[in-house]
């Protein structure tokens, strides 16, 4: 790897602002996706330093939140510059580590970046209430405390932005913060405290717990009593369980979980705009998001024309490494990913499905999959219900409005959903009817650090970005002064 700063990639991790091993000096490899060659090697952590880890953040709280906002903001802009500063070598790393494309890495370095330098400046902002009172002897106050030490646990497909997402909300709240990377992507995490620390975090606000095994660690860190906060992103099945051992101890919970995300496409749509707009929804990082278009309605009279514009667009999408410049579409995470791709087609296929282009192994080999495009799919398909995660965009005919939200809705999940459509009095009808918690009308890309990220049913609790991302480390305290 050709890092222009070669001592960002870390072969230990971070706790309480020193950098550690494993106690019984265990580590595990990071493998590039694409080739299988290792990529790096991080500690292999387990209960212990975990412990560890959190009492070290319970140390660093009482200072951290008792600075001023501005002073908390003065090392997070830091943080956001030499983040910014390292845009490339954070791309680089990423990108060998879990296959994103080279050039969404630079614009995921830069996003993740974004969430710092925001939450700087929103930090100072978390402003409290008077409450016109019920009794002229009484004054009511409400004043917003830092919540306490904070359990990140985040996954591999953002390597830097979930992390940042929820590390710099926390940060400016006042909270300090033990960070679990997923197994795929440690190298940019630890790539991002570093950083952190050359800002001059203080010791024990950040801390990074790399492990190969997750259950123990996770288990140590939503039941450990001084944790009281869970900001979890990944599955629906893990976040259940943290959200089952939180309860434990009464612990707050931000779960950002799965999606199955509808892109409808009404008669009324500018059509080339929807064909894009699901490309760029449906495509990103190879189809690994949890926002990706999961499942493509489109309304009868237009299916074929859609159906024909959108497989030509996507056959010419480049398929390649990671690293090269040119490539649109890189290699699945891991040979599970590609596993689970492989199956949903097969299952597509054997219950009457076509193909449009793709549909199976690309000839690179490894955990490429060709980009695929699904005609003809319908609800008792497992690509209906499952998370795809993958470069793979079922086409499915609807008929009506109505029959299009009912089929949108038809899913325990709730994250994103997007829809192309021209009518103003159908934008606001289908708007409200979506059950949803963030929706694109007319767009396929819909996330900035700016607004609240987070979904509704079994795709979560609690929303990332904007305002709101900071609200989920705070604390609500009233205070009733009486005597006046
Ligand atoms: P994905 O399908 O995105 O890999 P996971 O939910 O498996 O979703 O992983 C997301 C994050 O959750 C990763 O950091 C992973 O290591 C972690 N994780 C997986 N299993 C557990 C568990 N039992 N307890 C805590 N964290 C877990």
């Amino acid at each position: 790897m050709k890092l222009n700063d070669p001592t960002l990639l870390h072969t230990e991790t971070y706790i309480d602002g020193q950098w550690v091993g494993a106690d019984g000096g265990e580590a595990f490899d990071v493998v590039n996706p694409a080739d299988g060659a290792v990529v790096g090697s991080v500690p292999d952590l387990g209960v212990g330093e975990t412990r560890r880890a959190i009492d070290s953040a319970n140390r660093a709280l009482p200072e951290w939140r008792a600075l001023t906002a501005k002073k908390r903001a003065s090392a997070l802009k830091k943080w956001h510059t030499l983040l910014m500063e390292n845009v490339e070598d954070i791309a680089q790393i990423m990108s060998l580590e879990m296959g994103k494309p080279i050039r969404e890495s630079r614009g995921e370095a830069v996003f993740g970046s974004n969430f710092v330098e925001w939450f700087a400046e929103e930090g100072k902002r978390a402003y409290g209430e008077i409450i016109p009172t019920h009794d002229v002897s009484k004054r009511l106050l409400v004043v917003r405390q830092p919540i306490g030490v904070v359990g990140a646990i985040t996954p591999w497909n953002f390597p830097l932005a979930m992390i940042t997402r929820k590390v710099a909300p926390a940060l400016a709240a006042g909270c300090t913060v033990v960070v679990k990377p997923a197994e795929d992507s440690p190298l940019t995490a630890l790539a991002a405290a570093d950083l952190a620390d050359r800002a001059g975090l203080p010791a024990g606000v950040l801390n990074i717990i790399t492990t190969s095994n997750p259950e123990p660690v996770g288990q140590e860190i939503s039941t450990n009593p001084i944790i009281r906060k869970i900001s979890f992103t990944g599955s629906t099945e893990v976040g259940k369980h943290l959200m089952a051992n939180a309860a434990g101890t009464v612990k707050n919970v931000s779960l950002e979980l799965g999606g199955n995300a509808p892109f409808i496409v009404f008669d009324d749509a500018d059509m080339d705009a929807a064909v894009q707009g699901a490309i760029a929804s449906k495509y990103r990082n190879s189809g690994q998001t949890c926002i990706c278009a999961n499942r493509i309605y489109v309304q009868a009279g237009i299916y074929d024309e859609f159906a024909k514009k959108f497989a030509e667009a996507v056959s010419s999408l480049k398929v390649g490494a990671a690293v090269d410049d040119a490539t649109e579409i890189g290699p699945l995470v891991n040979q599970d990913a590609l596993e689970k791709v492989e199956t949903l087609v097969t299952d597509a296929l054997e219950k009457g499905a076509g193909v449009l282009t793709g549909g199976k192994r690309h000839a690179l080999g490894k955990t490429y999959y060709e980009v695929t495009v699904l005609t003809n799919v319908t609800s008792d398909m497992r690509v209906a219900s499952e998370e795809i995660f993958g470069p793979v965009a079922p086409l499915y005919r609807f008929e009506t409005e109505d029959e299009a939200i009912a089929l949108a809705n038809d899913t325990t999940y709730g994250l994103a959903s997007y829809f192309y459509a021209g009518d103003l009095g159908r934008i606001w009808r289908v708007s409200e009817g979506l059950e949803y918690g963030m929706i694109g009308i007319n767009t396929g890309l819909i996330s900035t650090e700016l607004h609240p990220f987070g979904g509704v049913k079994e795709s979560g609790i609690g929303r990332e970005g904007s305002h709101h991302g900071l609200s989920e480390f705070l604390e609500t305290k009233y205070l009733c002064m009486g005597g006046i």
